[in-house]
């Protein structure tokens, strides 16, 4: 009885609470990029993005190789995958999210320029705003004197400090999963013209579903450097690794190649010596991505500073080998392995880490067959389930009495 006269009340107060939510949604919904346009010739080049909302952004330019960066308010794209193609004075532009409440452009110059002018035409009647870069030739003196350096970043990723600073207490095995790149920085985008699909998306979707697939068994607790198509950088991935103390540390990627023909997995660890002229070419692709995404590396640590590390490392690198190749006899089962399946070279993600540490080139998104395979979730649960047995193996061989 009692209930039927408040179900009308009850109804109201959830029809005013799905109002307010909604309302702040809409509220909290960031300025959305709708367009992204060059225009102009080899000397005067515009740049244009029209914009929902009214971020504030900032410019600065960097050298080796020239770009200009335009950081703006978080925003939201809708303007398909990062890595489009220049005109005129720009090669091409790369744009994410860089860290929480930043987002990120870098335009790659094709010669040195300097922002001649940048303004903000108001849309009328719901349109959107067109932010407006214009650009000229200069030279590279020039160039050089205009370089300025950014403000110091807010601390990287969400998902990085969101996790504890020391190890949980559980008897599970923690495995850091890396899905490379993210953000402004896509990744490789070799698959862009087989699929569409650009690197980092193909990496972040396989280690969700490996993620789970080494959680389902009970016997792992697994973190991510990334949960969302954020950037992070190189050694803030390591550095999570490191932080919880975990005992497997797996980067995950996709390679690329000229040759459509090319596919299959390739594990690689990390040596100061490259295992041969490919290896040291994809380390120095991979290596790129702080320099491309704006961001200086690390300075390397003084020579003796290095050798310690690298006494130290010595059972690092031993396990991070065993596991590799612990791993490709189990990928070797699911799917197309590359016939020199484990090789090394010197990749910053790897480096600074004292957790034995593998980076996986799950296929090539070059190769039409593997760029279809590896986005579908058949595939990566299969890979999930290589890394699942390698790892059990891995901890049996060499932990049995721990
Ligand atoms: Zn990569």
């Amino acid at each position: 009885m009692n209930l039927n006269h408040y179900m009308p009340f009850r109804i109201i107060i959830s029809a005013i609470i799905l109002v307010v939510l909604v309302a702040g949604e809409l509220l909290a919904a960031p300025p959305t990029v709708t367009a992204a346009r060059i225009g102009g010739d080899n000397n005067k080049t515009r740049f244009v993005l029209e914009i929902h909302g009214s971020p504030s952004f900032r410019t600065f330019s960097l050298a080796n190789p020239n770009r200009i960066v335009i950081d703006l308010d978080e925003v939201s794209w809708n303007i398909g995958p990062g890595g489009a193609e220049g005109k005129g004075l720009i090669n091409n532009y790369r744009y994410g999210l860089y860290t929480p409440g930043t987002s990120r452009i870098v335009l790659d110059l094709k010669s040195p320029v300097k922002i001649a002018t940048s303004f903000v035409i108001k849309g009328e009647g719901g349109n959107a705003d067109r932010l407006v870069f214009d650009f000229e030739k200069i030279t590279q003196t020039a160039f050089n004197q205009s370089l300025s350096r950014p403000a110091a970043a807010r601390s990287s990723a969400v998902s990085t400090s969101r996790t504890p600073a020391s190890r949980p207490a559980s008897n599970k095995k923690i495995i850091v999963l890396d899905p490379g790149h993210g953000g402004h920085d896509p990744g490789n985008l070799g698959g862009i013209k087989v699929n569409g699909v650009a690197e980092k998306n193909v990496t972040l979707s396989a280690a969700r579903n490996i993620k789970n697939i080494l959680e389902a068994s009970g016997r792992y607790t697994v973190y991510m450097t990334r949960e969302k198509d954020i950037y992070i950088k190189h050694r803030d991935r390591s550095g999570l690794a490191h932080r919880l103390n975990a005992d497997l540390f797996v980067s995950i990627h996709a390679d690329s190649f000229s040759s459509p023909d090319v596919r299959g997995a390739t594990i690689y660890t990390l040596s100061e010596k490259a295992s041969d002229r490919e290896a040291a070419l994809l380390a120095s692709r991979e290596n790129k991505s702080d320099i491309i995404a704006g961001v200086d590396i690390d300075e390397e640590p003084g020579e003796v500073q290095s050798i310690l590390i690298d006494l130290v490392k010595q059972e690092t690198m031993n396990l991070s080998s065993r596991f590799a190749s612990g791993l490709s006899r189990e990928l070797r089962k699911e799917v197309s392995v590359r016939k020199r399946s484990v090789r090394s070279a010197g990749f910053l993600v790897l480096k600074g880490i004292d957790v034995p540490s593998i980076l996986l080139e799950m296929g090539y998104l070059t190769n039409r067959t593997d760029a279809t395979l590896l986005m579908q979730k058949e595939t990566q649960d299969k890979i999930g389930q290589a890394i699942l047995r390698a790892a059990d193996n891995y901890f049996a061989e060499n932990f049995a009495f721990n």
